[in-house]
């Protein structure tokens, strides 16, 4: 049984389910609009796997192992039918000399990995000038991290689902009882049931820390909210225009201090892009940092001012409090918490639902 169907939850159950599982998925909001504060429906899908800043450890580990997934996953859902489409490319612009020698030393780094980063001189980004901040001048390029659709990923996670036999329960999940023999975990829900299960999996976001609270185990987890924009042009933009010769076309995702603008020539019109996100603790939307993502952070292009908004959303990233990202643990027998993604649960989601069916099947029957 998984609770809270956000792509966590979702990806948790479609692999369990495709690796043979019965799984039941219990989500208030499952076939209903998405919750209010959801992160995987605020999330913009960037994928940044190899620009990561380490290169050993336990988070980088998952992010490499997510990257392959993610390519084995969506090409299994296009044999079913689902396109997702996946944008390659992922351009992060230096803002000043530290950023530009972090960047050398990643690229140096990476590139002994045999991975395909490298550094753009000022040369390389005047093509894409005007429509880059002035103030950009190197940038590092990842032609293997790129972006996926939230929406488009989790509506064909769910149609595969349920072609493999996924059990939904439009309830929510209210506390956790100790449960003997095979039923080890019993769930009160919503209306009233009581349902039994060997395996519990919390994806809930905050809600996991309540749930867990209820059965005496203590996870600290707050919201960081993200506010985006998505913004339709005033003129064609370069990315929309006919592709060149290899390397010569739009680089893909741009991110400048800490923003990142995602083309979105499939949308209506041809001219949008997505613009963001704040990270902004707590659960309130604050104004200035909504300012300031219009703007691209300080230094903005002037092509941003003459675009209007046409859409504004925002939504609450998971983030534990006392442990790194993400939390994937078993705090006891056929209880697992895959939780607490904070900025990188759309990456993350296959590492994540990986390491659930590992300690499921790792189990003695
Ligand atoms: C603005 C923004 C931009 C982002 N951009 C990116 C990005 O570019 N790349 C990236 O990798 N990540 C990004 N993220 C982060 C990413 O969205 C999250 O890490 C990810 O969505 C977390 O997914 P989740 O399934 O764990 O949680 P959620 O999406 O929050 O889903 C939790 C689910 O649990 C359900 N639920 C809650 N309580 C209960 C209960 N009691 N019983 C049953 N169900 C319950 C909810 O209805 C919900 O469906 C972004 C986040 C935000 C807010």
């Amino acid at each position: 049984m998984v609770v809270g169907a956000g792509l966590v939850g979702l990806s948790i159950a479609w692999w369990l389910l495709r690796r043979g599982h019965q799984v039941t998925l219990l989500d208030p909001s499952i076939d209903g609009p998405p919750p209010a504060d959801g992160g995987s429906w605020a999330a913009l899908g960037v994928l940044m796997a190899q620009v990561f800043h380490r290169s050993s450890g336990r988070a980088w580990r998952l992010r490499q192992r997510s990257h392959q997934l993610w390519g084995s996953w969506i090409a299994q859902l296009a044999a079913e039918g689902l396109e997702v489409p996946r944008r390659q490319g992922l351009l992060l612009l230096a803002a000043d000399a530290a950023e530009r020698a972090h960047q050398e030393r990643l690229v140096a780094s990476r590139q002994a990995q045999g991975m395909p980063l490298s550094l753009w001189s000022d040369a390389q980004l005047e093509p894409l000038r005007p429509w880059i901040p002035a103030a950009a001048t190197t940038g590092l390029h990842s032609a293997a991290d790129g972006q996926l659709d939230p929406p488009a990923l989790m509506a064909a996670l769910l149609t595969s689902a349920r072609r493999l036999g996924l059990h939904t329960l439009p309830e929510a999940a209210l506390r956790l009882e100790r449960g003997g023999g095979h039923g080890r975990w019993r769930l009160q829900t919503s209306t009233g049931r009581r349902l039994e299960t060997p395996w519990l999996v919390l994806s809930a976001g905050v809600a996991t820390a309540t749930l867990l609270a209820s059965a005496g185990q203590p996870l600290a987890l707050e919201p960081v909210l993200g506010q985006a924009l998505e913004l339709e042009l005033a003129e064609t933009p370069p990315w929309v225009q006919a592709p060149g010769p290899p390397g010569s076309g739009w680089p893909g995702v741009v991110v400048w201090r800490g923003l990142n603008l995602v083309p979105r020539p499939d949308l209506p019109g041809g001219r949008r892009c997505w613009l963001g996100a704040t990270l902004e603790p707590g659960a309130r939307a604050d104004a200035a940092a909504l300012t300031r993502l219009r703007h691209w952070g300080e230094g903005g292009p002037a092509w941003l001012e003459r675009a209007r908004v046409v859409r504004q959303w925002q939504g609450h990233r998971c983030k534990p409090s006392q442990q790194p990202a993400p939390v994937l643990e078993q705090p006891e027998a056929g209880l697992l918490v895959a939780s607490g993604h904070y900025r990188n649960g759309v990456l993350l989601a296959p590492a994540s639902a990986a390491w659930v069916a590992e300690q499921i099947e790792a189990s003695p029957a």
